[in-house]
């Protein structure tokens, strides 16, 4: 990347998922709108391959995420390969699995068998896994509340996709931030992370939520580095829920290092970028 890199970046927001499973539709996205897929595809299967491309992106630590989503991209991860992958440098590989509420039969025991294997973190994407974040209250998605309870219980952090998706088959209205209002009160001290600030259709509702719930956090990954002060004007009065995401290798993303660089050379202030790439996400995943 040249120029000089900052010292314990995280990265809490990378795709570590099995795409050979994906449907055909999903993989045509990948293809067309991700440079040299097919050969990434590969190369990743070796976690230190990654490894070094974190250390030549100026990242020290990375979150893998990897959800079950049969239906609308055809994944059915097992996250005990992603535990055993990320046990190859668990300082450095933080692994964070999902537990499906429509599909799985005792959520909470699974949340609790997920966190045995090493899963540090929980994704949950609701236009992709097709509920309300907040489907415990209308029914929709009644498994979410165990998921939720046991997360807290067990100081797990739920990282919760916001936003629109490129994806066919995303139903996107799932993606309304406004759902994390319910979450962030019934669950007082879960560890929530609002992925992608609702980008691009939500994101006044996303920076009033931030406002309205201080421990909320805010993954600013998914929102180009050109849009984030004009879709974000005032995100330096949350400097202390901010936490930096590549979204990689997800698509039009053109690298973990240049999302990187492109974020360090916005005009803010240094003590949020400190706080961004290094000293929030060492509160939310210690160690
Ligand atoms: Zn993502």
């Amino acid at each position: 990347m040249g120029g000089s890199l900052r010292r314990g970046v995280t990265d809490v927001h990378v795709h570590l998922q099995p795409f050979e499973q994906a449907h055909p539709a999903t993989l045509e996205v990948m293809r067309q709108r991700v440079k040299g897929f097919g050969a990434l595809l590969e190369k990743l299967k070796d976690p230190r391959h990654l490894l070094d491309y974190m250390d030549r992106s100026g990242v020290e630590r990375a979150c893998l995420i990897s959800y079950p989503a049969a239906t609308v991209l055809g994944l059915t991860p097992d996250l005990r390969e992603l535990a055993t992958y990320a046990a190859t440098d668990p300082k450095r590989l933080l692994p964070m699995g999902s537990v499906d509420p429509l599909h799985t039969r005792e959520p909470g025991a699974e949340v609790e068998r997920l966190a045995g294997l090493g899963i540090r973190a929980l994704k949950v994407h609701p236009p992709h896994q097709l509920y309300p974040a907040n489907g415990y209250l209308d029914g929709s998605a009644p498994g979410l509340r165990e998921i939720y309870a046991t997360a807290e219980r067990l100081r797990m952090p739920v990282m919760v996709h916001t936003g629109t998706s490129v994806f066919p088959g995303a139903r996107i209205k799932y993606g309304d931030p406004i759902a994390l209002d319910d979450v962030a009160q019934d669950f007082p001290d879960l560890t929530l992370i609002m992925a992608h600030g609702g980008r691009p259709l939500w994101c006044d509702t996303a920076f009033f939520l931030l406002r309205r719930h201080p421990r909320l956090l805010f993954d600013i990954s998914g929102i180009p580095p050109s849009r984030l002060l004009s879709w974000f004007p005032r995100i330096e009065e949350i400097g202390d829920q901010v936490l930096f995401g590549s979204d990689w290798p997800g698509p039009d993303v053109p690298g973990m290092g240049e999302e990187v660089a492109a974020i360090s050379a916005l005009p803010l202030s240094e003590e949020f970028k400190e706080k961004l790439f290094v000293s929030n996400a060492r509160r939310v995943f210690p160690g």
